[in-house]
């Protein structure tokens, strides 16, 4: 009797293990899938995969407001991102506005909860380390959800040229990106050429972290910052390191060519006419699309202001890194925020 029931209860496991898997191995178009997510996994964060094919797990929110930063376009809900990646927006935007007369960040998108591809708009952002911040300053008012859906970013460049407009165009601004790059555990910044080509004619002194400014598609109203892979992701992928190069000579100067600008801004690579499904990113991003959630928002949202821990120290600019290493793929250019 004893051993029958043990069995039977054995039998019963074995079903309900083997619809977990199955449950956990519906396969599906990966930006339907994760862009269905509304809240992340709680668990320990782990970024697993490359910036533009993975998935985040334990992800946390940057508070929509904060004293120096705002959070735009709040329903697309992408304002997720690894803890460390939140941890540096905020130091980011307080020592913006302590040190570089930046009066405050106005953040766009970071990652969706648990991360992974989005419906709209990019084409890496899916690990929780990249962010977009826009190049207009924060005004002193709070926007209303509606301002925060609507307002529009101030593209820096003159008309249709390539280049900086000199009269949008500030010396804050410079600051906000040195400033952005002198993190260590920041890889890359991404601006327009236009924007490189500006910092490239004007910076004076040091010039060492603008090896991490990268020129690229789009971003004339707003930069990307990108962060290295954090302790505790064994499976996210690295990009190659970036020279020590400032970027100013020969690579800038295609951008400058027709070569960029000839067809659609796609990166160089064909695009795939497959739809990335779930089993094409790793293997961890069914289970973190299955995994339990929290209760709330509230849990799951990085504490503001005093709260925030200090990542590592700034000021290391990157200096012994190999050759030059391909930016792509990166944003997909749209138009908007
Ligand atoms: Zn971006």
């Amino acid at each position: 009797m004893k051993s029958k029931t043990l069995l039977r209860l054995a039998l019963g496991a074995l079903i309900s293990f083997t619809s977990t898997i199955d449950a956990i191995a519906v396969d599906g178009p990966a930006k339907q899938l994760f862009g269905a997510q509304s809240l992340p996994t709680v668990s320990a964060p782990q970024s697993a995969g490359f910036y533009s094919k993975g998935c985040l797990a334990g992800g946390v929110a940057l508070p929509v407001d904060g004293p120096a930063w705002q959070v735009m376009r709040l329903s697309r809900n992408r304002r997720w991102g690894h803890p460390r990646m939140i941890a540096l927006l905020e130091r980011l935007a307080r020592d913006a506005a302590t040190k570089d007369g930046w009066p405050g960040l106005l953040v766009g998108d970071i990652s969706q909860p648990r991360g992974g591809p989005m419906l709209t708009g990019h084409a890496s952002h899916q690990v929780g380390l990249d962010a977009d911040i826009w190049l207009t300053p924060m005004p002193k008012q709070r926007f209303t959800d509606d301002q925060r859906e609507n307002v529009a970013a101030t593209s820096m460049l003159k008309g249709d040229t390539l280049y900086v407009d000199p009269d949008r165009w500030t010396q804050s601004r410079t600051a906000l990106l040195k400033r952005a790059a002198s993190y260590p555990e920041v890889e890359r910044i991404f601006v327009h050429p236009g924007i490189k080509k500006k910092l490239c004619d004007s910076v004076q002194g040091d010039r060492s972290w603008m090896a991490k400014v990268r020129p690229y598609w789009g971003h004339y109203y707003h930069f990307h910052v990108r962060i290295k892979c954090q302790p505790g992701s064994p499976n996210c992928k690295p990009q190659e390191p970036i020279g020590a190069d400032d970027g100013c000579g020969k690579s800038l100067a295609w951008w400058f060519t027709d070569e960029p600008w000839k067809k659609a801004p796609e990166p160089a690579k064909p695009k795939k006419p497959k739809v990335t499904m779930l089993s094409d990113l790793p293997k961890a991003c069914a289970m973190i699309l299955n995994a339990p959630g929290p209760k709330s928002v509230d849990q799951v949202t990085y504490g503001a202001g005093a709260k925030v821990a200090q990542p590592a120290a700034a000021g290391t600019p990157a200096t012994a890194y190999a050759p030059e290493g391909g930016d792509l793929p990166e944003d997909v250019p749209a138009q908007g925020q």
